[in-house]
C-alpha cells in the first residue's frame, strides 16, 4: 500500500514556534522531499496534543502523525462494492479517492500513575512525518521518564513502535501491561514465514526485551485504580480495550476496534482489510459500541480524527460518531 505524508507548511510558521519546533520541521522537510510533496493535506508535524479530565484523572492525547492512504473501498468496505463505499464518504463531505489514517497515543494521569496507552510508530516513522509522541509528550510538559505504565491494546507496529528509543527504552521507569492471547500469537514462531513474520519480529525487537516488567492480562483484568481491560478481538487475536472509570465518569480507549469514524462505524459489520478476522472484528465492533451507545459514555479510538475522543448513538445499521466538544469543560 502506498503510504505517503506530504505536508505543505507555511514558513511563518516556524518563526513563532521556537527552537522546539525546530528538529520537527527539519524532519517534515526530509519527509516532504521523501514523498515529493504530492499530496495536499494540511496536517501539521508541529506537536499536537489535546487535554481533558475525566474525573480526576487528566487525558492527553497526542497526535503521533497522520498518513494519507489511497482507495478508501480498498481498506474499509472490502466486501462492499467499491461505489457504495464511495457514495457514504461523499454522502459525508469526505473525498472518495483518499483517506487521512491519523495515530492517537494517550496519556492517563491518574495522581498516582502516569499510564501511557499504545506509542505510536517511535523513531522508525519520522522520516515520513509519524513518530511525533515524544515532541508531543515534551509539548505537554511530560519526561519519558514520568510515565510509570505502559499499556498496549494490541502489538501492530504503530502501537508499539514507539517502546524503543535509539535502541534502548524509551520509557525508562515504565512498567508494561499486555494482552496474553496478543502476546503469545505475535512472539509464536509459527508466525514466521507467514503475512505476520513483519509484525512477530517487531514485537521480538520492541515487545520482548520487557517481557520481565510486563503483566499479562485477559478479560476483565486490572490494568491499574479505575481501569479494566475488555477482550475485543478480530482485528488482531488478543486486541484489548480498556475501560477508565473516575468518579462515576467512564471512558473505553477502544483502540483498533472501529478504524474510520464513518466507515467503520455507520457499517461495522463491512469488512476492514487490516482486521484478521473479519467476523470475529464486526461482532467485537457491535458489543463495544453497543455498550458505548447504550450507556452514552466517551470512547478514545486510536484512530479516530484528532483528538480522537468522541461518543455514539445508534444510526441505520451502526453508529453516528459525535467528536466530542466541551462535554468535559464543564
Ligand atoms: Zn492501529
Amino acid at each position: 500500500m502506498a503510504v505517503s505524508t506530504g505536508i505543505r507548511r507555511r514558513a511563518f510558521v516556524a518563526a513563532g514556534i521556537g527552537l522546539l519546533a525546530a528538529p520537527v520541521i527539519l524532519r517534515q522537510t526530509a519527509a516532504m522531499a521523501a514523498s515529493g510533496d504530492k499530496t495536499k493535506m494540511d496536517a501539521t508535524t508541529q506537536p499536537q496534543f489535546n487535554q481533558f479530565k475525566l474525573g480526576s484523572y487528566r487525558f492527553t492525547v497526542f497526535k503521533d502523525g497522520a498518513s494519507v492512504l489511497e482507495k478508501p473501498y480498498e481498506t474499509f468496505g472490502t466486501n462492499q462494492k467499491p461505489e457504495t463505499v464511495q457514495a457514504l464518504l461523499a454522502k459525508n463531505f469526505l473525498p472518495t479517492d483518499r483517506f487521512v489514517n491519523s495515530y492517537a497515543p494517550a496519556l492517563i494521569d491518574t495522581g498516582s500513575d502516569v499510564i501511557l496507552i499504545d506509542t505510536g510508530f517511535g523513531e522508525g516513522g519520522r522520516a515520513r512525518g509519524v513518530g511525533l509522541l515524544r515532541d508531543g509528550l515534551k509539548a505537554a510538559g511530560y519526561a519519558p521518564d514520568d510515565i510509570t505504565l505502559v499499556a498496549l491494546t494490541h502489538l501492530h507496529g504503530d502501537h508499539i513502535g514507539g517502546l524503543m528509543e535509539g535502541g534502548a527504552p524509551a520509557f525508562r521507569n515504565a512498567r508494561y501491561v499486555v494482552g496474553q492471547a496478543e502476546y503469545d500469537f505475535w512472539t509464536s514462531k509459527v508466525r514466521e514465514g507467514t503475512p505476520a513474520e513483519g509484525g512477530h519480529k517487531a514485537v521480538l525487537a520492541n515487545v520482548v526485551p520487557f517481557a520481565e516488567k510486563t503483566t499479562f492480562i485477559g478479560e476483565g483484568d486490572k490494568v491499574a485504580a479505575g481501569i479494566t481491560a475488555m477482550l475485543a478481538p478480530g482485528h488482531t487475536p488478543g486486541h484489548m480495550v480498556f475501560h477508565v472509570e473516575s468518579d462515576g465518569k467512564r471512558l473505553v480507549t477502544t483502540g483498533d476496534t472501529a478504524n474510520h469514524y464513518i466507515l467503520s462505524l455507520q457499517n461495522p459489520e463491512w469488512e476492514v482489510r487490516f482486521d484478521m478476522d473479519k467476523a470475529e472484528a464486526a461482532a467485537s465492533r457491535k458489543k463495544v459500541f453497543d455498550m458505548i451507545a447504550t450507556d452514552r459514555i466517551a470512547f478514545l479510538g486510536y484512530h479516530m480524527p484528532f483528538p480522537a475522543v468522541g461518543f455514539v448513538e445508534p444510526y441505520e445499521a451502526g453508529y453516528r460518531f459525535v467528536p466530542k466538544s466541551y462535554q468535559f469543560d464543564l
